[in-house]
């Protein structure tokens, strides 16, 4: 038996409701905020990610699933999206026309790839739903309506536990004398870290403070922060970025030492943390990526942006919503018919209230009532709908309450008003 691939998984359908149900809280938000969908290509050249995502990070020096397609070209399956977002922008000049200081918003929801070690909440494909906004303005109120849109998405999702960190990284002209001192710091201490800390050290000493390890978390808790370095237009740009979040009455830690996954932040960096995800407990991963269009051969060009697991957000939805939403996803009736007649009798009432807009469900074969009724209750819908010889004859239908067990003859006219009540 072939199964599937490590890391991998197949979202089966009783747990579907709960992934649209995500997907059409954030498709909500997106709309009230103005965001405009954008779906871009699961494979990209390999370029895009180096050059955007860095050299230097987790995903792209261990991360990525890349081949050699037939013409010699290095392929990558997309490990993030942002940097395909910013190409299609680039590439298709959505900035054409657009007013001074105008800002483009684009979200996108699809899967991506990392080969990291699978555990609870970590997967190789896993599902990823973000938003960008990308133009020529840096206003850190930007970055105050992306964190308000997120915190309108999570509260009407029922989660309320979760924990906004946010930090700010600077420029990567203000990081040169930081990361020298940064450095120095760490070579200190850097025979008591991981092999991967010592690789960060190399590349990017920044990317320590990442590191999931407890016992390099201890070492690093000493290290010098970025925020204590950063120059006065960032310190202000955070200032101004924080007193929005306030008027907002949105709730906020300050963490200098939350530097996030990837090269391209520069600024602000956000972070929100699920209270009931155990280890892999972040939930939503953001920053400003100013740089980004420029690194992958744009104009210069403003970003802001954010990302979230899928499969960690249904995780965290309360089981009082969970529940609610699969309540919401069972069918309205299903249709028992007794003998031949009845069964092309009741294919024509189902589709009479298909046409109706109910959720109609029916077995072909045909059976004993008593395994009919069990078939019905099994497929969760709320209402049976019995057919026999006398219900065609007399043009009314015995309808059947599945929980209370309440029966009632009706007309296929009031069936459908009572079903759509
Ligand atoms: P983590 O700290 O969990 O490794 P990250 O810093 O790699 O996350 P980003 O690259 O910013 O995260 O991605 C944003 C979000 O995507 C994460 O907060 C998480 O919810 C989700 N995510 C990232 N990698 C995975 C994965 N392998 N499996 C499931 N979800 C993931
Ligand atoms: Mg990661």
């Amino acid at each position: 038996m072939i199964q599937t691939i490590r890391g991998t998984r197949d979202i089966l359908p009783a747990d579907i409701p709960l992934w649209q149900r995500v997907e059409e809280a954030a498709r909500e938000a997106f709309r009230r905020y103005g965001y405009s969908e954008i779906r871009t290509p699961i494979i990209e050249k390999t370029e895009l990610f180096t050059r955007g995502v860095g050299e230097a990070t987790d995903i792209v020096h261990k991360e990525m699933y890349t081949f050699t397609d037939r013409n010699e070209e290095s392929i990558t399956l997309r490990p993030e999206a942002t940097a395909s977002v910013v190409r299609a922008y680039i590439q298709h000049r959505l900035y054409a026309n657009r007013a001074p200081g105008e800002v483009t918003k684009l979200y996108y929801i699809g899967p991506m790839f990392r080969r990291e070690r699978p555990q609870a909440g970590r997967y190789r494909q896993f599902y990823q739903i973000g938003g960008e906004v990308i133009g020529a303005s840096d206003d850190p109120m930007i970055e105050a309506e992306v964190i308000e849109m997120l915190d309108w998405f999570l509260i009407s999702l029922g989660i309320e536990d979760s924990q906004l960190l946010v930090n700010s990284v600077g420029d990567s002209h203000e990081r040169g004398p930081y990361l020298e001192k940064l450095r120095e710091s760490i070579a200190a201490v850097l025979d008591r870290l991981c092999n991967d800390c010592r690789h960060r050290y190399e590349t990017n000493a920044l990317r320590v403070f990442d590191c999931k390890f407890e016992n390099c978390q201890e070492i690093i808790a000493g290290l010098p922060t970025i925020t204590d370095a950063i120059g006065a237009e960032s310190r202000a740009h955070f200032e101004q970025f924080k007193s929005h979040l306030d008027a907002r009455c949105i709730a906020y830690t300050v963490n200098p030492r939350m530097v996030r996954g990837l090269d391209y932040y520069s600024r602000t960096a956000f972070e929100i943390i699920g209270g009931h995800l155990g280890a892999q407990n972040t939930l939503v991963g953001g920053g400003r990526y100013d740089g980004l269009a420029e690194t992958i051969g744009g104009p210069p060009t403003k970003g802001f942006g954010f990302a979230f697991g899928l499969d960690r957000m249904v995780m965290s939805m309360p089981e009082a919503e969970a529940a609610r939403v699969r309540e919401r996803a069972r069918p309205d009736v299903f249709l028992v018919h007794l003998g031949e007649a009845a069964r092309n009798h009741a294919a024509f009432i189902a589709r009479k209230l298909r046409a109706a807009g109910l959720a109609a469900g029916m077995d072909f074969t045909d059976r004993k009532m008593k395994k009919a009724m069990a078939l019905a209750s099994e497929s969760g819908a709320r209402f049976a709908l019995i057919i026999g010889d006398n219900e065609i004859a007399a043009g009314v239908y015995a309808l059947k309450n599945l929980e209370t067990g309440e029966q009632q003859s009706l007309d296929v006219e009031a069936i459908i008003e009572k079903l759509k009540r």
